[in-house]
């Protein structure tokens, strides 16, 4: 992990922010149009979440270090006393979920309720009693970039029916449930970072997470000196292809070839050193050994990574970006030529320090780190290059560290 002397022992309160006022009234008054007025509403806001550097890292138990992005959601809510439960999306107009907590609830229509009905169903499982309620997603939040809008609306949504029923439960039991949601009822068999980090985030903090045990260092991304920026290839990215599973596949392979080397504590590729892997090469498959090299190499930078932010060694950081994408682009074989050009594209900006794909591959964005002044440059240096390239435009968010969800009314 990062030098101890960085972690964050002082709480911060969430803080209210001005600047969301009017989308703030705006989704109130888009509730009260569809639910009707009066009661008492509250206001939930879950953001969204980018990973810094550890790609492919989180399922080989290893270390990730996301932040939490301004893009976010707002759950208008209010309680129900007849168990039903209704959700509406400014993201889908129209559409109207219905189900009650008080029967089994299973997987519907529309499709993007499954979320919904998930986070209900395994609260409820878990012991938790819910109430009913009405409710409205409004996103700044793009749906299905890969800034996981699916973490921020099941942990909004969760924060929603607790915050009615006046229960809290632990961040952590909340990221795991809503994991177990999105398995069950979405059928993505997504990592526990983007709960972790959608739940537990620290403005202006980034989080090393170890994967393996959930415990983890708040690192400051301060600011006042650097700004995150995103590019969206506008390709879509698919979780659930083959080519992840495939991926998934080879690192176990690598394990069991390790295993099979009478090395039994090794559980995972987290237990692999470099020198271990370095001296299977030419007896593990040649496809196998390079996706573990990726794997190895991604933790040791990761924890690298963090250590260098804290020092603020901004420069450094950035060079772990590259190799990271390198490494992707490279070994792992996930990248593609739109993220390949975007991260090229990126560092050719003055004051920015770094760049790389960000999120599973074969689509999805790139994360690029920059000083606060670089940002309209960048922004334009993207916008205008990829445009001319590949005929579309990429969407660009650019955004300092968030806080994790919060109850703004
Ligand atoms: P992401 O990378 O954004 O998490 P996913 O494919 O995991 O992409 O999740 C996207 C899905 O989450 C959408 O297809 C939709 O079903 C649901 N979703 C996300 N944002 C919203 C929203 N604002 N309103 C309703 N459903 C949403
Ligand atoms: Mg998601």
């Amino acid at each position: 992990m990062a030098s101890g002397r960085c972690t964050l022992t002082i709480f911060l309160p969430l803080t209210y922010i001005p600047f969301m006022d009017s989308s703030l009234a705006q989704a109130k008054s888009e509730f009260e149009r569809i639910f009707g007025p009066g009661g008492k509403i509250h206001v939930i806001r879950a953001p969204g979440r980018v990973n810094l550097i550890g790609e492919h890292t989180d399922y080989n138990d290893g270390l990730v270090l996301p932040i939490a992005i301004e893009p976010q959601v707002l759950v208008v809510c209010r309680g129900r006393d007849d168990g039903m439960v209704r959700l509406a999306s400014t993201a889908f107009q129209g559409e109207l979920a219905e189900f009650s907590v008080q029967r089994k609830i299973e997987r519907g229509k529309p499709a993007w309720s499954n979320y919904g009905r998930g986070v209900a169903a395994e609260l409820i499982a878990a012991g938790i009693p819910l109430p009913g309620m009405d409710a409205l997603i409004a996103n700044t939040l793009p749906v299905g970039s890969g800034l996981s809008s699916s973490a921020a609306i099941e942990i909004g949504i969760a924060q929603a029916f607790l915050t009615i029923a006046g229960l809290t439960i632990d961040l952590d039991r909340l990221a795991v449930i809503t994991q177990k949601a999105e398995h069950e009822y979405a059928g993505t068999p997504v990592g526990i970072m983007d709960m972790t980090i959608v739940a537990g985030a620290r403005a202006g903090h980034a989080m090393l997470l170890d994967c393996r045990d959930l415990s983890r260092e708040y690192v400051v991304l301060d600011p006042k000196e650097l700004r995150v920026v995103i590019a969206n290839t506008m390709l879509e990215h698919e979780l659930h292809t083959g080519e992840y599973a495939q991926r998934r596949k080879q690192c176990e392979q690598g394990v069991e070839f390790f295993k099979k080397k009478q090395e039994p504590q090794i559980r995972s590729l987290r237990d692999v050193s470099m020198q271990q892997l370095t001296s299977a090469k030419g007896k593990l498959p040649e496809t196998i050994y390079r996706r573990c090299r990726h794997v190895v190499s991604e933790i040791a930078r990761t924890r690298d990574a963090a250590a260098l932010l804290c020092r603020r060694d901004y420069d450094e950081f950035g060079q772990r970006m590259l190799e990271s994408h390198a490494s992707l682009r490279d070994d792992y074989e996930v990248s593609t030529p739109e993220l390949d050009f975007l991260s090229t594209e990126a560092m050719k900006v003055k004051g920015v320090y770094g760049a790389r794909m960000t999120g599973g591959g074969f689509g999805g964005c790139i994360v690029a780190l920059a000083q606060p002044r670089a940002v309209d440059a960048l922004k334009d240096h993207l916008t205008k290059t990829y445009e001319q390239k590949f005929k579309v435009a990429p969407e660009v968010y650019v955004t300092t560290a968030a806080a994790g969800v919060s109850v703004l009314e």
